[in-house]
């Protein structure tokens, strides 16, 4: 096993702009990182960087704290899952976990032992015999998995392994690949698009931006204590309101309301700006008539008029439409370099208890738990709180 350190790796392919800036980043021994990012922020890449498929421009890459810059892949003894987990059609799902072993001329008696070892672990035993297209997904997918493992490889990276699978059996697979990991306890490197895989599989999450790592923390660190605007948006479904407020004392005054923020910390964050960006997730929403009276004033309350619900079954989420003033969505934009139109939505999305009965087309009061609301800084989108 063996931890995994990058220092101040770059990637430029071409005299573009560089796919990966600067990124340092520890992968602990027997951790479980995730490198999260919209497409295209440069995740992939860093994977490829780890195995060795890519080379890096500069920066240090460290296995087992020793520089890996130039060793080839095959020393490196990684193992790696990819998006495309494609297994050998004519072997049976022996032979598919058995390669590995076979191509480095593993023994026969020890290639029998690790693939029924590893067969054992994914619950694969009684499918040995069988060929790829008599499984199914799930059972494919395992598949590809025991052939990673069967190694007994220092690291596992895993490339999007779930994003061909549907979402039934992505929620599967991702339990498993959990379970499976916290078994083996190896050193892994996960990369995704979806937050939700982001956050339920790791250890760790590293946020990747543009090929700018962003943040890394806990999943609940991420969630609680985002770093900017971009963390806070990409972390947590429904994403998080962001709406233009501007500062008046204690108070803020925003699209959908004045209301008082009861937080002396956060208010001193403010310092002397006038304008912020307030970030309310969904869920610290909720209806204010189903809100006992303590709680109740240790936060705040708004009129709103929801203009849709949709009802979950566990939970409902209303939709508030509402428009920025134009002076202080004009002053916004002067501000910010990051803010886009999608990050001043013209809609509230708010998670609300299933037994709310706030209708579409009423006014009802919503109650807003401003203890975990955060503070954006227009100019530079650090979180202020
Ligand atoms: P996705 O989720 O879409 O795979 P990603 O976050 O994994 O995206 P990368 O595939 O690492 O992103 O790509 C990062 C950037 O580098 C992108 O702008 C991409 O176009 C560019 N890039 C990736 N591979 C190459 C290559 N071989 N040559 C030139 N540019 C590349």
């Amino acid at each position: 096993m063996a931890a995994i350190t990058m220092k101040n790796i770059v990637k430029r392919y071409g005299d573009g702009f560089p796919a990966v800036q600067e990124v340092s980043l520890d992968v602990r021994d027997g951790e479980f990182m995730i490198l999260v990012g919209p497409s295209g922020c440069g995740k992939s890449t860093l994977l490829r960087m780890i195995v060795g498929l890519e080379d890096i421009t500069s920066g240090e890459m460290l296995i087992g704290g020793k520089v890996v810059n130039k060793v080839a892949p095959r020393e490196r003894n990684l193992s790696m899952v990819f998006q495309n987990y494609a297994l050998y059609p004519h072997l049976t799902v022996f032979e598919n976990i058995a390669f590995p072993l076979r191509l480095a001329k593993t023994p026969n008696e020890e290639v029998n032992r690790r693939v029924k070892e590893t067969a054992e672990l994914l619950e694969l035993t009684e499918h040995l015999d069988r060929k790829p297209s008599h499984l199914s997904g799930g059972q494919r997918q395992r598949v590809a998995m025991g052939r990673a493992i069967v190694r007994e490889a220092d690291a596992f990276l895993f490339d999007e392994p779930l994003s061909n699978l549907d979402a039934k059996l992505r929620g599967q697979m991702r339990t498993e690949i959990s379970r499976l990991q916290r078994r083996l306890g190896v050193t892994t490197v996960y990369v995704t698009h979806d937050q939700t895989e982001a956050m339920t599989l790791g250890d760790r999450v590293a946020v990747l931006r543009k090929g700018v790592l962003q943040q890394v923390g806990s999943p609940r660190a991420l969630y609680e204590e985002p770093v900017n605007l971009f963390v806070a948006g990409f972390i947590g479904s429904p994403s998080m309101n962001f709406l233009p407020a501007s500062v008046d004392g204690s108070f803020l005054e925003t699209p959908l309301g004045r209301f008082e923020v009861q937080d002396e910390r956060k208010l001193a964050a403010v310092g002397d700006r006038d304008v912020v960006l307030v970030g309310i997730r969904p869920e610290h929403f909720e209806d204010a008539s189903l809100v006992g009276d303590e709680k109740k004033s240790q936060g705040s309350i708004i009129r709103a008029r929801v203009d849709v619900t949709e009802w979950l079954g566990n939970e409902q989420y209303a939709y508030v439409p509402y428009e920025a003033p134009a002076d202080l969505a004009a002053q916004l934009r002067d501000l910010s370099r990051e803010l886009d139109s999608d990050q001043l939505r013209t809609q509230a999305v708010v998670s609300l208890d299933a037994a709310s009965t706030i209708t579409p087309g009423r006014e009802a009061e919503l109650w807003i738990d401003t203890k975990r609301l955060h503070l954006f800084d227009p100019a530079t989108s650090d979180n202020l709180t």
